[in-house]
C-alpha cells in the first residue's frame, strides 16, 4: 500500500491533473493507493483574501469568491466530457453555494472567528478533491472520496489544530479494514474537532494528512509529488547550483523542512518516524527523476552538511537590564509569557552575563510578543532595571544541516568566515543541541546572497563565482572582455572560478544584466543600454548585494577613481589600471588600503605599475614574507623607452616621439610621458607598496626637457617646441653615444628617497639591452643584496594590461 500526495501546483490546473491522473494510473497497477492532494494553486491564499475582505464589507470579495469558482470550473469542463459533467457539476455548485453562504455571513458580521475562516479555507482541498475523484473515475480509475475530516480528529486550535492520533488511528484503520478500493482520494490540510467542528493543520499542512494516513495504514512509503525533483541542498528558487539531495536521513529532512525547506510541512516526519516509512519526494512535470528519499539510513554518509535552508520574516525579541543579572526566574517567566501568547520561538540565545535574553520569532508574532512581556515586566521596567522589549524586523535566519556535522570540526568557522567575507552580518549564532544544525540570524536582504556563497562553499566543489561591474570598455576594456569570454572555460574547469560580468558602462551607457552579460554582443546591448551615471550604477551595484562583488576600473579618469571607497564599504572590491587613486594624497592611499582591510574587500592595481608584469605583486609576497625593500631601480616607461629605442643619428626626435604617439605607447597628450609624470606616479606607488610615506612632490624630477617644452599648453606647441629643441636633444643622444652608453629613463628609490631622470647606461648594466617598449625593475632587499631581484617583459599595451587586470581578478577568486 502507498499513499500519494500532490501539492498545490500540481493540480493547479486541468493539464497538470492530467499528468497526476498518469501517475496515479501508473501506480495503481501494482498498489493500493491512498491519495491525497492540496488545493488547486493559489485557491487557499485567494481564500483567504476572500475572507479576509468579507470580514472588512468589502465587496471585492464577491470578485475573488468568482475566481475560485471559475477554477474549478474550468477545471471540470477541460477533464471531463460533457455528458458526464452534470453529477460533479451539481455537487461543485452545492458546495459552492455553502461556501458562498458562509462568506455572506463574515460580510454581513463584519467579521471572521478562526472557526469560521477554517471552514471557509477548507474548501480548497474539498473540491479540488472532489474534482479530480470524478476526473479518475471517467478515466476508468476505479476509486472512491472520503472526507479526511472523518477521520483525522483534532483539538480546537483552529488554524493550526492539533491531532488526537488515537481517536485518528482507530478511525483510520477502521475504515481501512472494509476498503478495497484502488484508489481512495482524500482531502489534505483539513480535519475536524471531536465536536465535529471544520479544522486545518496549518499551511502546508496536505504533506502532514498523507503522513498521518501512511502511519496508520503502514503504507510502504509515502510519495509527495510536488514541483521541484526532490529536497535540495537549497532552496532552487533562490540558488541555480542547488541538487537534489539523493538519501536522506528523517532527522535532516526535519531539521532542513523545520528551518524553511517549504518542500516539505516540519511535522510531516513525526508520524511515520517510529514506524520506518520511507518518504520519497518527486517530480510530478518530471516524474522520471529520481527524487529524494527519505529514511532511516542512508548512504552518502560522508558530506558533513547536507542542505542549507532559510526562514524569511523573522524578528528578533531582546530583554536586557542590569536587573536581570542573578535573578533566578527571569528566563522562565518570559518564556512562559511567549508561551501563554501561543508565540513560538524560532531561536534561542542567552548572553552569558546573563544580561539579556534575545530569541528569533516570527515577525507577525513580534508585536504581540512584545506587549505581553512588557506588561508582564512592567513593575522591572517601572524602575529601570530592565528595559522595554527591543524589536528588529527585517531579519532572517539561516541554517546548516547535516547529521555529520557534529564530527567535523571547524564547520562553523567556514560557515562564518565564508558570510564575514561577503559583509554577511551575522546577529545571533546558535548550534542545535544535537549539532545536526548550526543557524544564524542575518539580516533579510541578505539572505541570497548568503544561501549562494554558502552553497558555493559548501557544495560546489570550490567553484567560487566572482561578479564583475566594469567602468571602462575602451582599448583595455575591451580586450579584458574579449579575454574572459576565452578564459571562462579553462577558468572554470581548472581553477574552479566562474567569472560572469554583470555591468558594463562607458562614458555614454551602461548596462545590468543579473544573469551575466553575454559577451559575444556586449557591443549592441551595451548600445542600447540606459544612460551611462556612475552614481545610479554604484547604487545598482550595491543594491544587487551579489557575493563575491568585484569593481574594474579600465578609466584613467579621476571621477572614477574616486568612487573607489563607497565600493570598498560596501566589501565590493576593487581591481583598477588607474593610477590616479594610488599615487593621489597619501592620505588617500592609505584611506583605501584601510577600508580594503577592514571591509575584507581587497583593492588592486597590480596594472598600475608595469602592466601585466607581476610587479607589486611581488613586492608584497617579498614584505609578507619577511623581507624589506632597501632599493629599487626600474626603467617604468614603456613609452619612453620605445622613443629613446628608436632616437639616434637617423631619427629626429620630435619624428619618434610622434610616433610612438601613432602606435599607440604614449598618453594621448605625450608631455606627461616624456615630462616624466607617469614615472614618478609609479615609482610613488612602488615605493608606498615597500612600506615609506611619500608624496608625488618628494619624488626629485630630474626633467631632460628644456624649460620652453615643459611651458607649452597644449599637444600641438609641445610637439612645435620638440622640434625646436632638435640640437639639444641630438646633444643628450651624441653624448651617450661617446660614452658607449645609451639613453633610458630610470627611477630610483634608495634610503627613503626617490627620484626620476634621463641617464646614461653602460653596456654591462642590466638596463643597457632593454628592447622595444619593455619594462625592467630591480629590487634590492636585506636578502636580495648583491644580486637585485629582477623583473623585466612587455610593461605598456593593452593586451598585457588587460591580462594584469585579468590576474589580480583571479587573485581575489583565490584570496
Ligand atoms: P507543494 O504545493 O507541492 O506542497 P510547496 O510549494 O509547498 O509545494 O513546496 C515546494 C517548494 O519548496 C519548491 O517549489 C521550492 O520553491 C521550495 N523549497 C524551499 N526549499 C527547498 C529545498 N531545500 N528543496 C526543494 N524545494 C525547496
Ligand atoms: N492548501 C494548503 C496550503 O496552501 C495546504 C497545502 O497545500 O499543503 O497551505
Ligand atoms: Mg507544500
Amino acid at each position: 500500500m502507498k499513499v500519494l500526495k500532490f501539492g498545490g501546483t500540481s493540480v493547479a490546473n486541468a493539464e497538470n491533473i492530467q499528468l497526476v491522473k498518469n501517475i496515479v494510473q501508473k501506480e495503481s497497477t501494482n498498489n493500493q493507493l491512498y491519495v491525497v492532494v492540496s488545493a488547486l494553486g493559489g485557491v487557499t491564499d485567494l481564500l483567504l483574501n476572500t475572507a479576509y475582505l468579507a470580514s472588512q464589507q468589502k465587496e471585492a470579495y464577491l470578485e475573488t469568491f468568482g475566481i475560485v469558482e471559475q477554477k474549478h470550473i474550468e477545471v471540470v469542463k477541460k477533464l471531463i466530457p460533457v455528458t458526464r459533467q452534470s453529477a460533479i457539476m451539481s455537487e461543485l455548485k452545492r458546495e459552492l453555494n455553502i461556501l458562498e453562504t458562509l462568506l455572506e455571513g463574515a460580510f454581513l458580521i463584519g467579521e471572521t472567528t478562526p472557526k469560521l475562516l477554517d471552514k471557509i479555507v477548507g474548501y480548497g482541498e474539498l473540491l479540488s478533491s472532489k474534482v479530480i475523484q470524478a476526473y479518475f473515475v471517467t478515466e476508468g480509475i476505479s476509486s472512491v472520496f472520503k472526507d479526511s475530516r472523518e477521520l483525522i480528529k483534532t483539538n480546537e486550535q483552529f488554524g493550526k489544530a492539533q491531532v488526537n492520533f488515537e481517536v485518528t488511528h482507530q478511525n483510520i484503520q477502521d475504515y481501512s479494514a472494509h476498503n478495497q478500493t484502488d484508489v481512495t482520494l482524500l482531502p489534505g490540510f483539513i480535519a475536524s474537532s471531536l465536536k465535529g467542528d471544520s479544522t486545518t493543520l496549518g499551511r502546508g499542512g496536505s504533506d502532514y494528512t498523507a503522513a498521518i494516513l501512511a502511519a496508520a495504514v503502514n503504507a510502504d512509503v509515502l510519495e509527495i509529488w510536488t514541483d521541484v525533483s526532490g529536497m535540495f541542498t537549497a532552496n532552487p528558487k533562490l540558488v541555480k547550483q542547488a541538487v537534489a539531495i539523493k538519501e536522506i536521513s528523517y532527522q535532516e529532512a526535519m531539521e532542513l523542512s523545520h528551518f524553511g525547506a517549504k518542500v516539505l510541512y516540519p511535522p510531516t516526519i513525526q508520524p511515520i518516524l517510529e514506524k520506518e516509512i520511507p518518504i520519497h519526494i518527486k517530480n510530478t512535470f518530471l516524474p522520471n527523476e529520481k527524487g529524494t528519499r527519505i529514511s532511516k539510513n542512508t548512504n552518502g554518509k560522508n558530506r558533513p552538511v547536507r542542505g542549507i535552508s532559510h526562514i524569511e520574516n523573522i524578528s528578533l525579541l531582546s530583554l536586557e537590564g542590569p536587573g536581570m543579572v542573578g535573578v533566578p526566574g527571569i528566563s522562565k517567566r518570559f518564556f512562559e509569557v511567549l508561551s501563554y501568547q501561543k508565540v513560538s520561538v524560532v531561536l534561542i540565545t542567552q548572553a552569558s552575563s546573563e544580561h539579556s535574553i534575545c530569541v528569533a520569532v516570527a515577525t507577525e508574532d513580534a508585536e504581540k510578543a512584545k506587549k505581553a512581556l512588557d506588561h508582564s515586566f512592567a513593575y522591572e521596567i517601572s524602575l529601570n532595571q530592565i528595559k522595554p522589549t527591543i524589536i528588529e524586523n527585517d531579519q532572517a535566519i539561516i541554517a546548516l544541516v547535516g547529521d555529520n556535522m557534529k564530527s567535523h570540526q571547524g564547520l562553523s568557522g567556514k560557515m562564518f568566515s565564508t558570510l564575514g567575507k561577503n559583509n554577511v552580518n551575522i546577529r545571533v549564532i546558535a548550534q542545535g543541541a544535537s549539532e545536526k544544525n548550526i543557524s544564524a540570524v542575518i539580516k533579510k536582504v541578505d539572505v541570497k546572497k548568503a544561501l549562494n556563497t554558502l552553497h558555493e562553499r559548501f557544495f560546489e566543489e570550490n567553484i567560487k563565482q566572482l561578479n564583475l561591474f566594469v567602468m571602462g570598455v575602451g582599448n583595455v576594456g575591451a580586450k579584458f572582455l574579449n579575454q574572459i569570454e576565452q578564459q571562462k572555460k579553462y577558468l572554470k574547469e581548472n581553477l574552479k572560478l566562474n567569472i560572469r560580468v554583470i555591468a558594463l558602462s562607458n562614458s555614454k551607457k551602461m548596462l545590468f544584466q543579473e544573469g551575466g552579460i553575454s559577451l559575444n554582443s556586449w557591443r549592441e546591448n551595451l548600445e542600447n543600454g540606459e544612460k551611462a551615471d556612475k552614481e545610479l550604477f554604484f547604487n545598482k551595484v550595491k543594491s544587487l548585494n551579489l557575493r563575491n562583488s568585484i569593481f574594474v576600473d579600465n578609466t584613467a579618469n579621476q571621477v572614477i577613481a574616486n568612487t573607489y571607497a563607497q565600493y570598498l564599504k560596501n566589501s565590493i572590491s576593487v581591481v583598477t589600471c588607474n593610477k590616479i587613486a594610488s599615487s593621489s594624497a597619501y592620505q588617500n592611499y592609505q584611506e583605501l588600503k584601510q577600508l580594503s582591510r577592514d571591509y575584507n574587500a581587497p583593492f588592486l592595481f597590480e596594472t598600475n605599475v608595469g602592466a601585466g608584469l607581476p610587479i607589486i605583486d611581488t613586492l608584497k609576497n617579498l614584505i609578507a614574507s619577511g623581507d624589506k625593500i632597501t632599493k629599487i631601480q626600474a626603467v617604468l616607461s614603456g613609452s619612453l623607452n620605445f622613443v629613446f629605442n628608436n632616437f639616434d643619428d637617423n631619427h629626429e626626435f620630435v619624428e619618434v616621439v610622434r610616433q610612438a604617439q601613432t602606435e599607440g605607447y604614449t598618453e594621448p597628450d605625450p608631455k606627461i610621458d616624456l615630462s616624466g609624470i607617469d614615472v614618478m606616479r609609479k615609482i610613488l606607488i612602488l615605493a608606498r607598496e615597500s612600506g615609506y610615506q611619500l608624496e608625488l612632490e618628494d619624488i626629485k624630477n630630474k626633467s631632460f626637457l628644456p624649460e620652453s617644452c615643459l611651458a607649452t599648453e597644449n599637444v600641438e606647441d609641445f610637439f612645435t617646441s620638440l622640434a625646436t629643441q632638435k640640437e639639444h636633444f641630438n646633444q643628450l643622444y651624441q653624448n651617450a653615444k661617446e660614452n658607449n652608453s645609451r639613453l633610458k629613463y630610470v627611477a630610483e628609490f634608495n634610503n627613503g628617497e626617490a627620484s626620476v631622470g634621463l641617464e646614461e647606461i653602460v653596456q654591462q648594466h642590466p638596463f643597457y639591452n632593454l628592447e622595444g617598449k619593455d619594462n625592467i625593475v630591480l629590487f634590492y632587499t636585506e636578502r636580495y643584496t648583491e644580486q637585485p631581484l629582477i623583473i623585466k617583459g612587455a610593461g605598456a599595451g593593452a593586451d598585457v594590461t588587460a591580462s594584469g587586470i585579468f590576474a589580480d581578478i583571479i587573485r581575489i577568486g583565490n584570496y
